[in-house]
């Protein structure tokens, strides 16, 4: 079902506001990777606001490595996130970890985020199937293109058709990154599947300084938008700060990404 041999034309997420994916446009989806207080919600949104970026990222429920890190603000962060998003028109994609969050989280999300260490969680994806919102799957920590596809059409088969694909790296034998991205993904998965195809360089380099040389590669391979960590202070962040741009990097980034996009 997810395949183009299955479907003529592409498949356009439309969040309403005249917020699309998919539709030739650069999507573009910026925020912390946690969300932390208000007053970081409020600047988050301000630097998005004055330079046009319509969708939020923030986890409030954090996949860690160790369990003593900071795992998130859980839903009343995101209830507060979503009271400042909706008073400025930003949409909101914030990730799902386990069935039980889909309910309570549903409301107060536009896009569910299914992260890399969900990516084949079956029954997670059997119930996101269910949902009348938006689901962005990214690409498991070591998963094959053929098995981020096969996940989607999890999704897709349960009857939910508002999806987004995400390349976020995968685990290689490389240390000198987190992760590598893995750029070929992008025309490859464009040309396997309908859905559209985002970028996330920052868990795909997982180098601050060198976000923006990969987000910009990510747009010239193809990727319908690009999805990645931008915080007012990524030296205080409560996760991920080595990879997170602040808000005057984050306004240059996307300059430039807009320019690279009106070259194609
Ligand atoms: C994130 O987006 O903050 C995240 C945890 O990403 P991933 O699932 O790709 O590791
Ligand atoms: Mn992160």
């Amino acid at each position: 079902l997810v395949s183009r041999k299955w479907k003529v034309g592409k498949t356009q997420v439309d969040l309403g506001d005249g917020v699309v994916i998919g539709d030739g446009s650069l999507s573009l989806m910026a925020g912390p990777c946690s969300i932390e207080t208000e007053a970081q919600v409020h600047a988050t949104i301000e630097h998005l606001v004055n330079n046009g970026v319509r969708i939020m990222r923030g986890g409030v429920f954090k996949p860690r490595s160790s369990p003593y890190a900071f795992r998130g603000l859980g839903i009343d962060g995101l209830k507060m996130w979503y009271t400042q998003a909706r008073q400025a028109g930003i949409k909101i994609i914030s990730e799902v970890m386990q069935v039980s969050q889909i309910a309570e989280m549903h409301d107060y999300v536009d896009v569910f985020q299914v992260g890399a260490r969900n990516t084949q969680n079956f029954n997670l994806l059997d119930e996101l199937g269910k949902v009348d919102k938006a689901v962005m799957i990214k690409r498991g920590i070591s998963g094959t293109i053929e098995e981020l596809l096969y996940s989607a059409e999890y999704v897709f088969a349960a009857g939910n058709e508002e999806l987004i694909l995400c390349e976020r790296g995968i685990r290689t034998y490389e240390k000198a990154s987190r992760n590598t991205m893995d750029i070929n993904a992008i025309p490859i998965l464009k040309e396997k599947t309908h859905l559209p195809v985002v970028a996330d360089p920052s868990h795909g380099i997982g180098i601050r300084e060198f976000v923006a040389p990969v987000a910009l590669a990510t747009v010239m391979a193809g990727a319908d938008g690009v999805i990645y960590e931008t915080h007012q202070e990524p030296e205080k962040a409560a996760s991920d700060g080595q990879q997170t741009l602040d808000f005057e990097e984050s306004a240059r980034l996307i300059s430039q990404l807009r320019k690279a996009h009106a070259l194609l």
